[in-house]
């Protein structure tokens, strides 16, 4: 199976976008990820995937919490600095329960580690919700490899 042909289909999924954020030694680690899915309502679970070479493994690994902040439509540039995209920038955090949250955020998630599972090359990593708080706004979205707005699929 060819990995491009793979990545196209798995890009047909149209999603919103997550920074997700954890704390060790003090310093705050963010990650763009579109790979969370609501998983268990009793009790309240979700799930995201992490690639075996990202930084954020190891830091999840060890703090066991995180956060997943879902963007709003105007957080485009949030997103590519925690993709890598925008480099050496500074972001300012809030606090949900003693974690770091991104202010603005639509849905922030706060999450302990119930459990780990490697699968091929990413990590799963079952989040038990302890906290969540939302605002109003519409959705960052992600599709076909490239970020999208409710606002211009409804001018289309
Ligand atoms: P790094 O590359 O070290 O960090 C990412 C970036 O965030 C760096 O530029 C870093 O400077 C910046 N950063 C980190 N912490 C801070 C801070 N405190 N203040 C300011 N900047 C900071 N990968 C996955 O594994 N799973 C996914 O589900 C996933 N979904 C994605 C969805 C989209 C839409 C995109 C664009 C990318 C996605 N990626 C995903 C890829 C992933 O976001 C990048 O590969 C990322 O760079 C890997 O992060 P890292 O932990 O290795 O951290």
């Amino acid at each position: 199976m060819d990995d491009h042909l793979f990545r196209s289909a798995m890009g047909k999924f149209a999603t919103g976008v997550t920074v997700i954020l954890t704390e060790t030694d003090g310093k705050t680690h963010g990650m763009t990820a579109n790979a969370f899915m609501s998983v268990s309502l009793d009790p309240k679970l979700v799930v995201i995937s992490i690639k075996e070479n990202a930084r954020m493994l190891s830091k999840i690994h060890e703090a066991k919490m995180f956060s997943v902040n879902i963007l709003n439509s105007k957080q485009e540039e949030i997103s590519k600095i925690f993709a890598g995209q925008i480099k050496d920038q500074e972001v300012t955090f809030d606090r949900l329960m003693d974690v770091p949250v991104i202010p603005g955020a639509i849905a922030q998630v706060v999450c302990e580690v119930s459990a780990e599972h490697v699968e091929g090359d990413h990590t799963l990593f079952i989040g038990k919700i302890t906290n969540i708080s939302i605002e109003d706004g519409d959705p960052l979205l992600f599709f076909n490899g490239k970020y999208r707005s409710l606002e211009e699929l409804v001018k289309v």
